[in-house]
């Protein structure tokens, strides 16, 4: 019989792994914190209407990788393939909107049927950001400075460029597709299957276009600019301004446009040259029409999302994968020591809580103890045989310098341990 296997597309984070995303995990809660933003839970499953409302029928998310099925009672209901609506949703739902302007964050997995490929997951880890009833440049900023920080803080900030630009208003972006149509319509017979589908539908998705074929054609398309208003266009120059004044490096790409529909002003991607195909490791902008597309009263509104599996895979093309800490491992050799290391593995516990201790189960030689020991990650093996029970020690051994082995009275293990892991130095 064949053993089962995960879905495809959809991995388990092993023990060796876990470590670099606790760190960042870690790091993401400090950086939130140090920005007083709340974090906010929200469950994997929501109504399949509220992403097709939001995201907008002719995007790639709602026309070919939503996971949606049926539920008992016969309901549509959808793996969620982002957070910003379902966070609109919950805030709505809960009156979190009502005169306050929530500034929130969340983690969590996320679900999309894509083709899996490096950097490219049916379940996929997300951090992300959303600010509302902010309508100024400021916050925009504050959140582009805040991944920026964070590049710098994993050493990445040289390999990720920021992206930037305005699409305007819904108005705006109205004129501008009718341009596009115009434009396209002219090529029709040059454009692929899913172009020609999405021409009149959503044509700024054709500036997406991935397909070789059709980057020509792409990029004699009329541009943006000519038709972004001028409260949009001040909008961005405050933003960009902001930007130039907290030393954050920027590129103003008149071409980006972002997939989903509810985009408004601004729109960026921090993108790398590290990570191959899968270069875009954050995207945001403002969604200033989303509220009320659901349902609320008009609200500003401004987010982003990174995808961890990502910013993992480039953080750990600069730097070694961190591993788990341990601080010891306790060797048991013989009936008498077994029983008695439990019970002192269990004082030192009780008087240190950040001990980090492993004690070994199931007996063995010294020396294949001792092996396991050194796999273990542990700064000091702690060896506790017949001999050191009777003179009440246990025989300390670095497992990372080479420096002689030291015997430590039972009773000041904890207080020796914690001292050696925060030397006071010595003058
Ligand atoms: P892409 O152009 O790579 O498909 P996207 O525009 O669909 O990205 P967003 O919806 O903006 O991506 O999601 C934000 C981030 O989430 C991306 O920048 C990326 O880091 C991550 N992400 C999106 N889809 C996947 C996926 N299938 N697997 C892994 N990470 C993903
Ligand atoms: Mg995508």
């Amino acid at each position: 019989m064949s053993s089962i296997q995960a879905v495809r597309g959809m991995n388990d984070v092993l023990p060796g792994q876990t470590p670099a995303w606790q760190q960042v995990e870690v790091w993401v809660r400090a950086l939130m914190s140090s920005y007083g933003y709340d974090e906010i839970r929200m469950p994997i499953i929501e109504s399949t209407n509220l992403f097709s409302r939001s995201i907008g029928e002719i995007t790639d998310i709602v026309e070919k990788e939503m996971y949606t099925f049926l539920d008992r009672n016969g309901d549509s209901l959808t793996l969620r393939p982002e957070g910003t609506a379902q966070c609109v949703r919950a805030c709505l739902e809960h009156g979190l909107l009502h005169h306050q302007t929530p500034r929130l964050w969340y983690m969590g997995p996320m679900f999309r049927h894509e083709r899996p490929q490096k950097g490219r997951y049916r379940q996929f880890a997300q951090v992300g950001v959303e600010a509302f009833g902010l309508e100024g440049p400021d916050i925009d900023a504050e959140q582009i400075e805040m991944m920026f920080r964070f590049w710098k803080k994993i050493g990445i900030s040289q390999h990720i460029q920021l992206e930037l630009n305005t699409i305007g208003s819904l108005a705006d972006r109205q004129h501008y597709k009718r341009a596009l149509v115009e434009y396209f319509s002219r090529y029709q017979k040059d454009l692929d299957e899913d172009s020609q589908r999405r021409l009149h539908k959503n044509p700024l998705r054709l500036l997406d276009s991935k397909n070789p074929d059709m980057a020509e054609i792409i990029l004699a398309a009329p541009s943006f600019e000519q038709y972004i208003d001028s409260a949009s266009k001040s909008h961005f120059e405050g933003l960009c301004q902001r930007l130039m004044d907290c030393g954050v490096p920027y590129h103003h790409n008149t071409r980006l446009v972002r997939g989903l529909d509810y985009y408004c002003r601004t729109v960026y991607e921090w993108t790398t040259d590290l990570l191959g195909a899968q270069g875009t490791v954050c995207g945001g902008g403002r969604y200033d029409g989303l509220v009320s597309e659901l349902g609320g009263k008009p609200t500003a509104a401004v987010g982003f999302s990174v995808g961890i599996e990502r910013l993992i895979a480039l953080w750990e093309t600069q730097q070694e994968a961190p591993h788990k800490k341990l601080d010891a491992y306790l060797i048991l050799l013989g009936d008498a020591s077994e029983a008695q290391g439990f019970q002192w593995a269990k004082r030192w516990r009780d008087s240190d809580e950040t001990l980090s201790l492993f004690v070994h189960c199931g007996g063995g030689s010294l020396k294949s103890q001792m092996k396991r020991a050194d796999n273990s990650h542990a700064r000091w093996a702690l060896i506790l045989g017949e001999e050191e029970l009777n003179r009440e020690v246990v025989a300390v051994k670095d497992l990372r310098e080479d420096r002689p082995q030291v015997l430590i009275p039972l009773e000041n293990v904890a207080e020796w341990l914690q001292q050696s892991k925060h030397p006071q130095g010595n003058g």
